[in-house]
């Protein structure tokens, strides 16, 4: 099997492997699980400065997306999508999925978002039941200011809904200090756990707002008011996919183990950017790069087909192309969470470098020498 550097689902360590394989408990009705839930949802509440609530569901990262959308919007409200990535323009659908009325803010993809540019734009319209945004668009890397957009929205008293799928826990987020109301994470990226698990931190506002709507809530599976009395009730909406929470909860712990895993992230992704740009490379974005993907624009005359298939036959290693308006254009290779490491990252750029060789690309570095030297090695 080839080693898999994409960008989520990443490799999984055999400490959460094991937790997975546990003897379990029926979730149903053995209160000890809700204690055990409690615990890993109070852990993840203070990871992200969070004092409202945490909740885990039952389904891969998209499903965090289409809760928020489908637990806010009511018939008409109108949603400020903003777009600068695909994930961020992929947002409309749910939100007309539930019967709002998405208004796309859109940018250049190569670009994130500039705090001045949106104040002036909600100065002229701020009339928006909340606002969507992509913390790190992962198809194109782009990384957007959270911490500053965020403020902003509230400032004009509009939520904010973000998905920080791949960036949380490889970039820092502060969910009280940036005043987000719906924050999006999935087990399957930097926290290294497999693919199958969502997670949401909610505010009291957004709590509060999605408890007293004029319309019921579209969904059943998609609901998040149906986890807010868990606790005091002993009861989950269904039964909750324990052995998956039991792997969550050791990738959580090796997250607390290592007080370094930002700069880690932060290391490892400067020393990428490094090897790529001496080497003649060009990143997709120009700036917003974030610390959990590197993405490459394909070279002229070549495919990005050729490139992956080369570096899982002639080196064991799989990275990824992008899909959508990114198809065919870009490659991408996901240093997030397990895969961040020094050995598994060298032998990817090492792997990247022979591949573009023989197909025919001139470096004009030694990219696992410029990599080598950022590493400090
Ligand atoms: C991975 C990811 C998700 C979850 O969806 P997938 O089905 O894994 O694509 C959501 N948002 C972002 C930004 C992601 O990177």
């Amino acid at each position: 099997m080839a080693k898999i550097m994409t960008a989520g689902p990443v490799q999984v360590r055999e400490n959460v492997r094991i937790a997975r394989s546990k003897v379990t408990t029926n979730p149903d009705v053995d209160p000890a699980f809700a204690e055990d839930y409690k615990a890993l949802c109070d852990k993840l509440e203070k990871i992200m400065n969070c004092s409202g609530r945490a909740y885990i569901m039952d389904g891969e990262g998209i499903l965090g997306l289409e809760a928020a959308c489908a637990s806010l919007t009511e018939p008409g409200d109108r949603v400020l999508v903003m777009d600068n990535g695909i994930f961020g323009r992929g947002f409309d659908g749910f939100v007309s999925m539930y019967g709002g009325e998405p208004v796309m803010y859109t940018k250049d993809y190569h670009e994130p978002f500039d705090p001045d540019e949106l104040r002036a734009y909600l100065e002229k319209d701020h009339d928006f039941k909340y606002a969507t945004l992509v913390h790190c668009d992962t198809p194109s890397g782009m990384l957007n200011e959270i911490d500053k957009l965020c403020p902003i929205l509230a400032e004009y008293g509009i939520m904010s809904v973000v998905d920080s799928v791949s960036a949380m826990f490889g970039e820092p987020v502060d969910f009280d200090g940036s005043y987000i109301d719906i924050l999006c994470g999935g087990s399957q990226k930097c926290l290294s756990a497999p693919p199958g698990l969502t997670m949401v931190w909610v505010s009291d506002k957004a709590m509060d707002v999605m408890c007293n709507r004029k319309t019921p809530i579209a969904s059943f599976y998609a609901n998040i008011t149906a986890f807010k009395t868990y606790y005091e009730d002993k009861w989950f909406p269904y039964t909750m996919p324990i052995s998956d929470i039991m792997g969550l909860a050791a990738a959580v712990d090796n997250y607390l183990a290592e007080p370094d895993v930002l700069q880690r992230h932060a290391r490892i992704a400067a020393a990428t950017r490094a090897a790529v740009n001496e080497a003649g490379l060009e990143m997709y974005v120009n700036s917003g790069y974030s610390n959990t993907v590197t993405v490459i624009n394909v070279p002229d005359g070549l495919i990005d087909r050729q490139i992956l298939d080369t570096m899982i036959e002639d080196y064991g290693i799989m990275i990824t192309g992008a899909f959508d308006v990114l198809a065919g254009k870009v490659i991408r290779i996901g240093h997030m969470g397990e895969n961040a490491n020094y050995e598994d990252m060298v032998e990817t750029i090492a792997a990247l470098q022979g591949t573009l060789s023989k197909l025919g690309f001139r470096l004009k570095a030694n990219m696992v020498d410029v990599f080598n030297r950022e590493m400090g090695r």
